[in-house]
Order: C-alpha cells, then structure tokens, then sequence
C-alpha cells in the first residue's frame, strides 16, 4: 500500500463511516462479557464483513497465571416492587445487570436488596457498568435518582442466567503480507450496551482489515477480537512462539468521541510504533496528547508485562477513564459519531501507511537495560509474563474495578520489577511516593509474587 493507492481509494471513506456507524448499532443492544453467546453473536456479525477465525477456550484451562472462568450467559433479570412492576428490568439495558451475576431468584426487603444495588451518585441520572468476574456475586446497577425512589417493602428479584463450564471465545484475522513480520491491531469484545469503550475499537479494527484487505502490504496484518486481560492473556499464552514476528502493535479504543487524540506510548516509550504515531499526529492539524506507558488500562498491560515488553501503544480519542460517560448508559449511540470514527480510521491509516514506508528500514531496536539486580531494593516479578490474577490473591477490588492505590501501586511495581529498576526508580517513573511502594513491595513479597 502506497500512498497513491489510498488516495484514490479515500473516495470510499463516506462509505466506510457508514458501515462503521451502523456496524456499531447493530453490535451494541448485545449482552457482551469475558465469555458466553454475547462475544460469539459479536464475531458472527464481524464476520460478515471479515473472514476471522472463532476460536474456543475451555474452562478451566490454565493461562500463565490465570484460568480460564465457568461461562456466563443471560436470558433475562428484574425487580419487581409489590405492586408486580417490574422496576428495573434487563430487557430495557442490559447494563442494569451486574455482569456475570450468577442466577438468583428471590423476595428480598429493600434493606436486604440495596446490598447488591449498584449506582453513581455523582451522575444520577446514568447507569453504571460493573462487572464482577472471578468472583461469583450477583447484583443490579441502576440510575441513582431511581434508586432515591424506592420505597420500603418486598422486592422479587429474579437473574436468569447461567455460569457453566462452556468456554472463551475470541476472533482472530489474519492478511499475509511480503513479510511475516507482523503489526498488531487489537480491540476488546466484553463489554456490553457501551459504545466508545470499547464497540468504536470494535468497529474500527472490522472495517480496517476489511480495507486492508484490497492491497499488497509489505508487513503482514494480525487483527485480534478478545475479551480483555484474560483474552489477551489467552492469546498470548497459546502463540508464544510467535510473537517474536509483533515488530508494532496498537490497542484500539476509545475512538469514535469528539476529544482530541490520545496516544499512550508502549512500555519500551520510544519504539517505532511510538516515533511513527507521535509524528503523524504533528504532522496532522489535529490536537493531541501524548501519555507515557502506565500499567492501568486496556491490553497493553498484558503486551507490555515485562516477560513480553512489545512495541505496543494504544490510539485513542478521549483516554478510558477521562470521560464522564465511560463505564456509563451514557457512552451510547449519541455520544459516538460516525464523523469520529472515520476521523480516527483515517489516522490509523497514516500510521500504518507510515509503517508500510519504512518497513524496509526498520529495525526492532529494543533497548538492554543493565541488570540491576545486586542492589538492595531491586525486585524481579515472579510472573513476568501477563500480569498476575491479583483477584485470587485477595489483591483487586472486583466489583469496582477501579484502582484503588494499592492496586496501583502493585501494577507499577510488576511491570518495572524486570531486574533493571529500584524501588527508587519504580518511585520517580511513577510518582508515587517512596515509602508507599516501599510498603506495596513487602505485600508482594509475602504473596510471593516479587523476589530479590
Ligand atoms: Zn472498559
């Protein structure tokens, strides 16, 4: 691919946004999660547009560190009040679920029921997202101005769902090009009714390979669909041998809201992924904003732990986390716009063109740290491949999944404990105080996850 040929072929970008935009409403009233029939509902609509493989994953099955979990599937979930109203109902969202919630039916009083009722006080009139894997619970999430109006009495609660042995399921495309080294672009399928994070990722990458597809490439082109963190786990677990080929590699998220660009730059920071993104984005008239690697977000924690340390970053618009509606009902179909989308599509073009230019030149020129590791406080992480199941080690608030500083803290000190950084190092990379990683570090030593 030149740049000739994607000039006379950007007469189909209106064409393209189009596909992207209604490819995403007909993705989005699905129930998504790690595993269950909402990925593989998911990957057969993908599929009309792109020939991707399905693959199936035990459960049970050992990755790295992790295993994979019983699968979850849904048919339906309310309360209702005593009057036979159903209050919150999962046919109308299904974000009102707790998602993996085991199955329950139940009358509960309103005090015993708000145990297990999840809302934003903040942002009272939006439902949240919440999840809660690996650890069986159930719940419901709903506005909060309609929680205020619940009165006292008997609520039926029924979760029809079902958590079974059954498997994980993820797709995977692949375009051969003159090379069989490889570019990366991965986007995560488990969330459900939300559609910058992560359906945009989801679009974009489909329409992408599906473009891609209509040229000669000089690199070859591996599109990853997999739920995140024990997808990308999964993955990597089963083509190890392979991923010496990864020479770049984008997580796509994030893409379709009206903020400015955001790249988050790979572990390695200065990587030719991380050169070519930074310099089309100058180059561009857009604005931007660069972030350096930090180990909370999306896949690039799983392809950026030390044992792999790939030249992967991540092209978004707004970051996760940044926007009011992330992990909201308000991440919906008004708030992702097409005109977005192909924005976006038309930027990860240029960086791939880009690539594409210098694919003769490049060189994989990943920098060898001295080892530090006769110093007092330099640690290596036990698990240097993926990051470690903190959940069955009692480390990770599940239900809310937000990071609470202690989680935070464990998350920098794994990723930079390779041998190469001190507790003092970990401390000025990340900014956090010396005597809290100090602390954190002691923690992971007697779960045996850190060691001299
Ligand atoms: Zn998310």
């Amino acid at each position: 691919m030149n740049k000739d040929d994607l000039e006379a072929k950007k007469s189909d970008f209106p064409e393209i946004s189009s596909q992207m935009y209604n490819l995403l409403k007909e993705l989005y009233p699905i129930c998504r999660s790690i595993t269950g029939d909402g990925v593989r509902k998911t990957l057969e609509i993908i599929q009309t547009h792109i020939p991707i493989e399905k693959h199936e994953v035990p459960s049970g099955t050992k990755v790295f560190d992790w295993t994979i979990p019983k699968e979850w599937n849904i048919k339906d979930a309310y309360i209702k009040n005593d009057k036979n109203e159903k209050i919150v109902d999962f046919q109308k969202s299904n974000l009102h679920i707790l998602n993996y919630s085991k199955p329950i039916k139940s009358k509960l009083s309103l005090s015993e029921l708000k145990h297990n009722l999840h809302t934003l006080p903040e942002q009272p009139n939006a439902i949240p997202y919440k999840t809660s894997y690996y650890n069986e619970d159930w719940g419901f999430c709903l506005t909060h101005n309609q929680f205020l109006t619940l009165k006292d009495g008997e609520y039926e609660i029924v979760i029809d769902s079902s958590l079974e042995d059954g498997n994980l399921t993820y797709g995977e495309f692949f375009l051969q090009g003159k090379k069989d080294e490889e570019v990366l672009l991965t986007c995560y399928t488990c969330h459900p009714s939300l559609c910058n994070d992560n359906l945009s990722g989801i679009v974009l990458v489909t329409l992408l390979a599906k473009f891609l597809s209509k040229f000669e490439l000089n690199y070859s082109y591996r599109f990853l669909f997999i739920p995140e963190t024990i997808g990308a786990i999964t993955w990597l677990k089963f083509n190890e041998e392979n991923i010496s080929k990864i020479k770049h590699g984008l997580v796509v998220t994030c893409v379709g809201d009206s903020g400015k660009f955001t790249y988050k730059k790979s572990r390695i920071g200065d990587a030719e992924i991380d050169q070519t993104v930074i310099n089309i984005l100058k180059e561009s008239e857009e604005s931007f904003e660069i972030s350096d690697f930090f180990p909370i977000g999306s896949d690039e924690r799983q392809f950026c732990s030390p044992g792999f340390n790939l030249p992967v970053g991540s092209l978004m618009r707004t970051m996760y986390f940044n926007f009011p509606e992330y992990h909201t009902s308000l991440d919906n179909l008004e708030f992702v716009k097409a005109e977005n989308l192909i924005k976006s599509f038309s930027m990860y073009l240029k960086i791939i063109l880009e690539l594409e230019k210098n694919s003769d030149s490049s060189k994989s020129k990943e920098k060898v740290k001295d080892q530090n590791t006769n110093r007092e406080d330099v640690f290596i992480n036990c698990i240097q491949k993926c990051e470690p199941n903190l959940g069955k080690r009692g480390l990770f608030d599940k239900v809310t999944r937000l990071d609470s500083g202690t989680t935070l803290r464990i998350n920098w000190i794994l990723n930079l404990s390779d041998g190469t950084n001190s507790l003092s190092d970990i401390s000025n990379i990340s900014g956090i105080e010396y005597n809290l990683i100090k602390e954190t570090s002691e923690l992971l030593l007697k779960h045996n996850l850190l060691k001299k």
